[in-house]
């Protein structure tokens, strides 16, 4: 059991009033908000052992270091990853993506094929785009039914030797389901394809396995697991990460320089050039042993109960539609809706004035949006911090936009 009042004090963001109203936050999916201890851990950092890592014999070098590379350990422990230099610090998904995309570069050739599905953030499309445009493989999409969901049975029809990496989230950030990422990957890798998985919304809400999951990749931001803002988690197997050319070159990531050759640094340095953002690196390494000590079993269970209270509540509102999966047990806490042929703008402008923050609009799935034939949706995601008054105050807000806006 969560004690809300407790946690929510741990929060010093909750506590404000915006337009002169207590400020709910339901914009979780977008970024999460800081509890106290990743905020004092910042300043600790620069107060205490700034200095720049894995170069300098004094002190201070070493400290910063240390610190660092036991925050890689953390978050190998907190996904299971196998070995510590298969966790990259990247600065967010976008980053991880593309450090694999383009690498993917020296893999491909032409009539080679690239997937991703239905559901995607822009980030997990936009990057196999632009590879597939280099390298003249083409990109194939999962299709989805109208309950958001996956077909897996176009998955399969798609699937063949000429499909090399397909790229799928472990949960939509527009509509929340949770797809099947366990069988995809099992699938593909009948086929010797690699997966890479999105787990930027997952990781708020569960802790992925990656061992059990067997994937080739899983990538996720700090931010919005109470880290900051500019980190991120690239996993790779080693094997994949051995095979892959590096993305950036420069300092760090080189084992000798001459201006005929260079060789590179062994894992993970080889994809770690340049001066990392070290307080962000150590710090979602707090932000991480905060959550688990908050517990996951208890986060997945309180923001479920949020969910199916919002969902009821919400549902109340004549004309509302939510999109997304019919069954609750396929999603997580996102409420994705609207109301009659009301604009989600519109909605969200009003509710705003009433201290809510949602967020409206196409949540940067445009196709999500196009197969629905909407411009956007307004966007309620819950977080552990959130309890049912804040959506008991949504509905209310909701209710009086739509009386102001018919
Ligand atoms: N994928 C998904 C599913 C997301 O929700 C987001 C963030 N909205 C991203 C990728 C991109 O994450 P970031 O902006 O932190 O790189």
């Amino acid at each position: 059991m969560l004690d809300i009042q407790t946690i929510r004090a741990q929060f010093p963001i909750l506590s404000q009033k915006v337009n002169g109203k207590p400020l709910v936050y339901f914009d979780n999916a977008a970024t999460s908000q800081k509890p106290k201890v990743v905020i004092d851990a910042i300043a600790s950092y620069y107060e205490e052992i700034n200095a720049n890592i894995h170069r300098g014999v004094h002190k201070l070098s070493q400290l910063a270091t240390d610190a660092y590379e036991i925050s890689r350990v953390k978050i190998q422990n907190h996904i299971n990853a196998k070995h510590n230099y298969e966790v990259l610090f990247t600065a967010g998904t976008t980053h991880g993506i593309n450090l694999v995309s383009n690498g993917f570069a020296s893999l491909l050739k032409e009539g080679d094929e690239v997937m991703v599905s239905a559901l995607e953030h822009h980030s997990n499309i936009v990057p196999w785009q632009m590879l597939c445009e280099r390298t003249g493989a083409k990109l194939t999409i999962i299709p989805m039914d109208e309950n958001g969901e996956l077909i897996f049975s176009e998955f399969e029809k798609l699937l063949s030797g000429k499909t090399k990496i397909i790229a799928v989230n472990h949960i939509s950030n527009a509509l929340g389901t949770i797809n099947p990422i366990k069988k995809i990957i099992e699938k593909a890798h009948q086929f010797g394809t690699a997966v890479l998985i999105d787990g930027a919304q997952a990781t708020p809400h569960v802790k992925p396995d990656v061992q059990e999951l067997d994937c080739d990749f899983y990538v996720f931001s700090g931010h919005k697991i109470c880290g900051p803002t500019g980190t991120g988690i690239l996993y790779g197997k080693e094997e994949w990460l051995n095979k892959l050319p590096p993305y950036q070159g420069g300092g760090e990531m080189i084992k000798e320089v001459t201006f005929e050759k260079t060789t590179y640094a062994e894992l993970p340095h080889k994809f770690e050039a340049g001066t990392p953002n070290i307080a962000g690196g150590i710090v979602l390494g707090t932000a991480i042993d905060y959550l688990n000590e908050v517990g996951f079993d208890n986060i997945t269970k309180y923001e479920h109960e949020l969910l199916e209270y919002g969902t009821k509540r919400l549902s109340e509102i004549e004309g509302l539609k939510i999109y997304g999966p019919k069954s609750l047990d396929n999603k997580t806490s996102v409420i994705s809706f609207n109301v009659g042929n009301i604009h989600p703008y519109d909605i969200g402008t009003i509710v705003d004035k009433l201290g809510i923050a949602v967020r409206t609009g196409h949540h940067c799935a445009q196709p999500i949006m196009n197969f629905f034939s909407i411009p956007g949706t307004i966007r309620a995601s819950f977080s552990f911090y959130n309890t049912k008054e804040e959506i008991d105050a949504l509905v209310e807000a909701v209710k009086k936009a739509v009386t102001m806006l018919s």
